[in-house]
């Protein structure tokens, strides 16, 4: 499969996805685009004298690394971090980029979480992911075939959202925290804002959302209940 994993910040899919797209890529035969719309630059909070062109260029190249980990491709729309709009441009954006990719299936963050840039990038993704399929929206890149399915990841921390559907992350768990510790910036931020850093996260709610279904560590997802995002079968590994 062809898997698009959007994002709202260099680190989110990484905290909620990125395991699953480790097991995806032990199976070996998928590609990886990850998609963020915003470019980061209020990730500094470590040190707010950073200039807000430096700290999104070291996220780009953090969420770089991480693409390339996955053996896949990181893309920026660069949309101002914290201001994210929901625009003709944005869904046209985000379209020619499901479309280029052949998308066969999409993640995104889930429509209610802690900060509208995951919640608008939710609105985006659940409206170009049905959108690329359709003839007459005009982008670089050919429509595809079919509408693909689109799985919600967990909102930040599990708050308010209940995943259905849950992938045991327990045998790539240590990957994951390796991958993740590349954002170095984000480490340092978020023990900053929040008292935890990217690794902590992993391992609280990936205990979490583990003890929900009986194993170490899981991600959990819900997939979006809207036709034709809809199929039939099971698509997690
Ligand atoms: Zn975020």
């Amino acid at each position: 499969m062809n898997i698009v994993s959007i994002g709202a910040h260099q680190d989110d899919i990484e905290l909620n996805c990125l395991g699953t797209l480790v097991k995806y890529q032990q199976q070996g035969g998928h590609t990886f685009t990850n998609v963020v719309i915003s470019n980061g630059d209020k990730g500094a909070q470590y040190d707010p004298r950073t200039p807000y062109a430096e700290i999104a260029r070291i996220r780009e190249g953090e969420a770089t690394a991480v693409a390339h980990g996955l053996g896949g491709r990181y893309v920026c729309m660069g949309q101002s971090d914290e201001y994210i709009r929901d625009t003709d441009e944005a869904r046209n954006w985000v379209i020619d980029v499901l479309r280029e990719a052949k998308a066969d299936l999409v993640f995104a963050p889930p429509p209610v979480d802690y900060n509208t840039d995951h919640m608008v990038t939710s609105q985006i993704a659940f409206h170009a992911v049905m959108l690329a399929a359709v003839k007459t929206i005009f982008t670089a890149h050919d429509p595809l075939p079919k509408t693909p399915p689109l799985y919600y990841m967990d909102a930040v921390t599990g708050l308010e959202w209940q995943p259905t559907h849950y992938v045991d992350i327990t045998g790539v768990f240590e990957r994951k925290c390796e991958l993740i510790r590349l954002h170095k910036s984000q480490m340092a931020n978020m023990q900053t804002s929040g008292g935890w850093d990217l690794v902590k996260y992993s391992q609280v709610v990936g205990a979490f959302r583990g003890i929900q279904c009986g194993v170490e560590y899981a991600e959990g997802f819900k997939p979006a209940l809207a036709w034709p995002r809809v199929h039939a079968g099971n698509f997690l590994p």
